[in-house]
């Protein structure tokens, strides 16, 4: 496992330990000057505009409880008798314009709008697991779709066209490119080191200095002052998940979420989704305080008729920029046309930033709170942590 990065001139380029993909980082940009954005008014006028934005769209809203029955479309009996599933606030349909196979939308709350804190363990864990009964059906009548995909983009910033909050899921033949590229690279790295990657790269997070021991490759005459000094890129981690982030992310404020016992999103037990929704609840609080008000949530499973022993099942939140009528954007032609990823938040302050805000939710029973195991009779406990027994 190799942490590679070359610093020229103060940025660091960093290629990702698996996929060997380009990120430069350079956090002097977070400071930039941006015309549409003056830093003195952002707190006061943005939140003025952004509750004009909400207040808007609300009118007419299709996903809000008046008009959601009336105005989406329904799945045939064979998906769901019912027309739609629904599970607590959750309610799945058919993506009127879908850009994937089996494509669904997921409402996950009769609220028009809810900051992004403040969404329930209840709401994020009722959606998680009526996505999971869709997909299942979907798979129960087709063998092919065997790709399942949860995506979730909160606020317009982040691609969401429909501020009312809402999941994309989709179950696809084949893996996205991504995916794949994912897939094709673990079983590489199985193949010539006998080990899993994903619980490898766990391993190694968790050493201090997380990987950045070994010295940055520099060239002559530029610069080789690192922007880390040895700063821990993990988060927190049980049995079941493991918070990281990224070294050589793809967005800004990048956390990876690893499942070391699973390869596909199907496999995701009880006690995997309480973990899973108070560590993703946790982040968000963290995002909230960090000044974040948009984000990319997104899943990399495995096929879900498959045990890989080379693969685990692991998903990606990033931030987006902040809603506001005009922003400046955080992709540009270096991600869309070159392929490279320009960042300017460090992994390694961002870890160090949510590991604080774990310390203080969560204290000593980290990711598992007890009254959670309580509400789900088939999770026990083990050594303070909830454990997995059933298949949802
Ligand atoms: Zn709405």
């Amino acid at each position: 496992m190799e942490f590679r990065r070359v610093i020229r001139d103060g940025i660091e380029y960093r290629f990702d330990p698996l996929t060997n993909e380009q990120c430069r980082i350079n956090p002097r940009r977070a400071k930039r000057v941006k015309q549409v954005e003056n830093p003195d008014k952002v707190g006061a006028e943005s939140g003025i505009e952004l509750d004009e934005i909400i207040r808007k769209s609300k009118e007419g809203c299709v996903f809000c409880p008046q008009l959601i029955e009336e105005k989406t479309p329904e799945f045939p009996p064979d998906i769901s008798p019912d027309g739609r599933i629904k599970r607590g606030e959750t309610i799945i349909f058919p993506n009127l314009n879908p850009f994937g196979e089996n494509h669904a939308v997921g409402i996950i709350t009769t609220e028009h709008f809810l900051p992004l804190d403040e969404f329930s363990e209840r709401q994020l864990m009722d959606n998680l697991i009526a996505s999971i009964n869709y997909i299942r059906r979907v798979y129960e009548n087709n063998r092919d779709a065997r790709f399942p995909i949860y995506i979730w983009n909160y606020m317009p910033p982040s691609a969401g066209s429909i501020i009312h909050p809402h999941v994309q899921i989709m179950v696809e033949g084949e893996p996205l490119p991504q995916q794949r590229l994912l897939l094709d690279k673990s079983l590489e790295y199985f193949q010539q080191n006998g080990s899993n990657y994903w619980t490898d790269l766990i391993e190694a997070e968790k050493e201090p200095g997380g990987g950045l021991r070994s010295k940055p490759l520099s060239e002559a005459n530029h610069k080789t002052k690192s922007l880390v000094n040895g700063v821990n890129r993990f988060i927190l981690a049980n049995n079941s998940l493991a918070l990281i982030a990224s070294f050589a992310p793809r967005g800004f404020n990048e956390i990876q979420f690893i499942f070391p016992e699973i390869s596909s999103f199907m496999d995701l037990t009880d006690a995997h989704i309480v973990d899973f929704v108070q560590s993703l609840k946790t982040v968000l609080v963290g995002y909230k305080e960090m000044g974040i008000g948009s984000f990319n949530l997104v899943t990399y499973s495995g096929p879900m008729d498959e045990s890989l022993d080379y693969y685990c099942f692991n998903m990606k939140l990033i931030s987006r920029p902040f809603p506001r009528c005009v922003y400046t954007n955080d992709t540009g032609p270096m991600e869309r046309l070159y392929d490279v990823r320009v960042i300017d938040t460090l992994p390694e302050q961002l870890a160090e930033k949510m590991r604080s805000i774990t310390n203080r939710r969560l204290c000593t029973d980290i990711l598992l709170a007890r009254n959670l195991c309580q509400r789900f009779p088939k999770v026990t406990q083990r050594d303070g942590f909830a454990q997995k027994v059933v298949h949802l």
